[in-house]
């Protein structure tokens, strides 16, 4: 099977790690990525040196027409889509919840839930048989009070569109599931503020550290791979114990 996996969201962090581990597991690899190029194109270069096929683009992946030429662009470069990685995630300011704007609540809505809308609708247009992985976040669960209760309620949203979803196309060859880290050390806690917040909770974890970006892709490679395959709308928590 020619395996042509998405990942959005991969210029950095889980995205980009998640990208490197599927090329290394013979995935060819569409990168995609909002503003930096620069990082995009250090992705696809890390891949083709280790003998992997990756392509970069850019693509508001919370616009729809973006979305329709992220996946035209994949599939002429690299052939039908396969599998799905919805990573973008965006989180602003810490802030308690009286201090949310409207404006932020549907920016955070529309980055990290209307994206997953849109990528999942193009790809099961798309997609006979494959899988999809949704990156959701431990505050799904938490609710992240005083911190950012909007990027929390966009992953609770993302958890139920995971599980709806799956269902539906349970008898269809397409599995869907979720991954929710809990804090991974990468730079999207310097968005919320606190560059440092990973070390600072790293006492309140069970396995008493942050996580690794390394450590999330495992698990949504093995959500995405054959080894999964009676698996779906379910999720795994990667998040040291909490
Ligand atoms: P990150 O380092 O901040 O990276 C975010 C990525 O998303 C970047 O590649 C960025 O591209 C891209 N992006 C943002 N908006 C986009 C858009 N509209 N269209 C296309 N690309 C867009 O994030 P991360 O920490 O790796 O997190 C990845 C996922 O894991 C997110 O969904 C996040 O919510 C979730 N998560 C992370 C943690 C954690 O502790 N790190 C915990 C729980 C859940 P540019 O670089 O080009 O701007």
């Amino acid at each position: 099977m020619n395996k042509v996996a998405i990942v959005t969201g991969a210029s950095r962090g889980i995205g980009a790690a998640t990208a490197k581990l599927l090329a290394a597991q013979g995935y060819k690899v569409c990168v995609n990525y909002l503003k930096n190029q620069a990082s995009a194109d250090a992705v696809v270069e890390a891949i083709h040196a280790q003998g992997g096929e990756a392509i970069c683009c850019q693509a508001d992946v919370a616009e729809a027409s973006e979305v329709k030429r992220l996946f035209d662009q994949t599939e002429a470069q690299l052939g039908a889509v396969t599998h799905l990685v919805n990573n973008v995630g965006v989180l602003f300011e810490q802030a308690a919840f009286k201090d949310i704007s409207l404006a932020r609540f549907e920016r955070v809505l529309k980055s990290n839930l209307v994206s997953c809308f849109l990528c999942c609708q193009e790809a099961i247009k798309r997609m006979q048989t494959g899988a999809i992985v949704n990156v959701s976040s431990l505050a799904a669960r938490s609710g992240s009070p005083f911190e950012y209760v909007d990027y929390a309620a966009s992953k609770g949203a993302m958890d139920t569109l995971t599980r709806g979803l799956a269902l539906e196309l349970a008898g269809s060859g397409i599995r869907v599931n979720g991954v929710r880290p809990g804090s991974i050390d990468t730079d999207i806690h310097s968005d919320g503020g606190e560059p440092g917040r990973v070390a600072r909770l790293a006492p309140q974890i069970p396995l008493q550290r942050g996580g690794t970006a390394e450590e999330v892709a495992e698990a949504i490679a093995w959500l995405l791979g054959e080894q999964s395959r009676y698996i779906t709308g379910t999720f795994i928590d990667v998040a040291g114990g909490r």
